[in-house]
């Protein structure tokens, strides 16, 4: 009898621990397969969730003008080398709407692990922050940093809002990927997705005011612009727009997307038209 109940005993432990391995296999399985559903909306546009037919995803693909990637570069040893002129925020041309909105309040999750360290993984908090208090007057949206970090770096319908450096389509330097109820125009999920193969680096401003590094991308700058998306703003690439939070081109030694224009607030505001 002894021996029977003992057997027994191996064969459970033999069997949850198979069925664990299981899991993880199915786990990883589907991870892959999320990956590979997304990897196919590496494109600008608009596409549709899997397994979800009241969702879709819109990606924002932000090119660098005429840019190849370079190195990245190390960390900055000398002091930003180029400064802009600061009046350029009275450009007026009209930041439409894609037609997304987002809650009042909402959560971002960061993946600290991925910073180049050109940008110092310390840094990225304030960079964050700094980047979404732009919009958070005229939005009325609350953000929030999350307690948990994330090793993501890929773009999934997940319910965390990931910023990460990582993978993405080639000649862009980020991606914004919006999921978002189709009826309502709300957003359920919203990661933006840092292009690893380009050199960037952060001037903090309140140490040097409108000036960058010339030979890499301001992180605060692109990132400003990303969110800019998470808020429900579009892409824009004429003349018009050159000065704009939204235009759809990052230069490197640009720092001027860090600030609204009255263009990206007057479309903010036709968003978020209850804020007082
Ligand atoms: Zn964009």
């Amino acid at each position: 009898m002894k021996k029977i109940i003992a057997m027994a005993m191996v064969l459970v432990v033999l069997f949850s621990g198979f069925a664990l391995v299981q899991a993880k296999q199915d786990q990883s399985k589907n991870d892959k397969k999320i990956d590979k559903e997304y990897k196919i909306h590496e494109e600008n546009g608009i596409h549709d969730v899997p397994g979800h037919p009241n969702m879709k995803v819109k990606v924002f693909v932000h090119k660098a003008k005429g840019g190849k990637p370079g190195k990245p570069t190390p960390t900055p040893t000398k002091e930003p080398d180029v400064c802009e002129l600061s009046d350029e925020n009275s450009s007026s041309a009209f930041v439409g709407p894609m037609g997304t909105i987002l809650p009042a309040n909402w959560e971002y999750t960061l993946n600290l692990n991925s910073v180049p360290s050109s940008v110092g993984s310390e840094n990225l908090k304030t960079i964050v922050e700094r980047a979404f208090s732009v919009f958070s007057e005229d939005s009325g949206v609350n953000f929030t940093r999350t307690k948990n970090k994330t090793t993501l770096n890929r773009a999934r319908y997940d319910g965390k809002n990931i910023i990460a450096w990582g993978a993405t389509s080639a000649g862009a330097l980020a991606t914004t990927y919006t999921t978002y109820y189709v009826s309502s125009g709300e957003v359920v999920d919203v990661d933006t997705i840092m292009n690893n193969q380009y050199p960037w680096s952060w001037a903090d401003q309140a140490e040097y005011s409108g000036c960058a590094y010339s030979d890499s991308y301001d992180a605060q700058n692109i990132m400003t612009h990303e969110f800019g998306h998470w808020l429900g703003l579009e892409d824009f690439y004429t003349e018009d727009f050159v000065n704009h939070t939204m235009y759809g081109y990052g230069a490197p030694g640009e720092v001027k997307k860090d600030t609204l224009t009255l263009g990206d607030i007057a479309g903010i505001k036709a968003i978020y038209p209850n804020v007082p």
